[in-house]
């Protein structure tokens, strides 16, 4: 929108704005802000506030440590919660050096850097996408428990369902948001749920996953419940992903649609297939960036394992939902909630658009189910696997030139050696599933 300086300044005093968060999201996609008071908004406004990156883990190297936060005036939102006469209100940021060039570790200007890369190619990206989460109730001890709201209540029986609740309640705060929320629901797994909002263009889903995320918990505690976006937080239940619809539009047209073309889908829409399928293994790390996605991507839970596509079928990794027109889209079903939302659509975009360049092939779409099929049949096929684990996914990732160039030297460098130190982190512990398995026959 084309808001000044000006009238967010008279917004923010017409709404009881006391102080102004300004966000920005580090390379794992935790939010950051720097907080200001009234007085400060003009100057925060004019982009003129230096703040030092070296304290913000991972974000920089400490000599290049002073920067600038240059707010995005569309997505100034007053928080619909507290004092009203005391108002918080936020504004997403993109981060610059001193001298106003882009940082190269701000995810928000990667994902950017691909948005330009497909206009040139006359292309609009529009995203929409489905965040599960989980709500639990707060371990005894406060810390982190996996209990549900839904079950297991056997010492307080509550009359209502307090997931229920809250779940509304995140909805009415989306919507005094300015989101356009179109359904919410129950999940398949105990305390699990999902609530979806109206796709738009790359830049503005991403920077709503990363508002999502934020006010999902923030309501959630409200109601005694914690929040979880973590991909698969209960052993023989489902997890969460982060089904990712994606469409390109040329012209004020969707691209993908064309009437004539066998299932409707254009060769636009099928190089883009090509592309995601290409470098599916490639972005896994940016997509599912936990050990713990590796715990979601496993056979009977409606997660992809395999790298296919899909008319019908939910068990592969990209599915073409029925709806053609304005609406033909396709959904990566791998991501998962615990992704940087703007690197994942960055990398996202990236493959589909080199899948444009090259015109890759989809090939044909799989239409039984791959679970069900030997892996002498999925060879035949040439069904890959998805990556078996974040190790798995790091070297992937590093062999995969396109997604790495997307991402940029500084955003790998770094998000590698954070997700390898991870990693070593991880296999170096003594699980109590080893114990169990293997302490006494020894
Ligand atoms: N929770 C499932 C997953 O892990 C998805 C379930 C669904 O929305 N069909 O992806
Ligand atoms: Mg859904
Ligand atoms: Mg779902
Ligand atoms: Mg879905």
């Amino acid at each position: 929108s084309g808001a000044t300086a000006k009238d967010i300044l008279a917004l923010a005093e017409s709404q009881g704005v006391r102080f102004l968060r300004l966000q920005f999201t580090d390379i794992l996609g935790i939010n950051k802000n720097v907080e200001v008071p009234a007085s400060q908004f003009p100057k925060a406004l004019a982009g003129d506030m230096l703040f030092d990156g070296s304290s913000i883990e991972g974000f920089v190297r400490v000599e290049e440590s002073d920067m600038l936060l240059k707010p995005d005036f569309s997505t100034f939102r007053v928080f619909p919660w507290g004092d009203p006469q005391q108002r918080v209100a936020r504004v997403i940021c993109d981060v610059t050096m001193f001298d106003g060039s882009p940082f190269a570790g701000d995810p928000r200007q990667v994902l950017k850097r691909q948005v330009a890369r497909a206009a040139e190619m006359g292309f609009v990206m529009n995203a929409g996408m489905e965040a599960e989460f989980f709500l639990f109730r707060p371990a005894v001890d406060g810390g982190a428990g996996t209990l549900t709201h839904d079950v297991g209540g056997y010492f307080d029986l509550a009359p209502m369902d307090r997931g229920e609740d809250a779940r509304r309640a995140i909805v009415a705060t989306l919507e005094q948001m300015g989101f356009e929320v179109e359904g919410a629901h129950h999940e398949v797994a105990h305390g699990q749920h999902e609530i979806d909002f109206r796709y738009a263009d790359a830049l503005t889903t991403a920077d709503n996953i990363a508002t999502f995320r934020f006010v999902v918990k923030h309501v959630a505690q409200q109601f005694g419940l914690v929040a979880s976006f973590m991909p698969k937080p209960v052993f023989g239940q489902n997890g969460s992903g982060m089904h990712t619809h994606q469409s390109l539009f040329a012209k004020g047209e969707n691209a993908f649609f064309d009437a004539k073309a066998e299932y409707q889908l254009s060769k636009v829409a099928h190089h883009y297939i090509g592309g995601l399928l290409k470098h599916a293994r490639g972005m896994s790390a940016i997509t599912n960036p936990l050990v713990n996605s590796y715990k979601r991507l496993v056979p009977g839970y409606e997660a992809p394992v395999n790298v296919a596509w899909s008319l019908h079928n939910r068990s592969p990794l990209i599915r073409v939902p029925s709806r053609r027109g304005a609406g033909t889209r396709v959904e990566l079903r791998s991501p998962d909630p615990s992704a940087n939302p703007y690197l994942a659509l960055a990398v996202m975009l990236a493959a589909g658009l080199d899948g444009i360049a090259t015109e890759a092939t989809s090939r044909e779409p799989v239409n039984e189910n791959i679970w069900e099929m030997s892996f002498r049949e999925r060879r035949r096929l040439r069904i890959d696997d998805l990556p078996h684990d974040l190790n798995e996914a790091c070297d992937e990732l590093e062999k995969d030139a396109d997604i790495c160039e997307a991402l940029g030297p500084h955003v790998t460098q770094q998000f590698l050696a954070a997700k390898r130190e991870e990693w070593r982190e991880y296999i170096s512990q003594v699980s109590a599933w080893e114990l169990d398995r293997y302490l006494a026959k020894y």
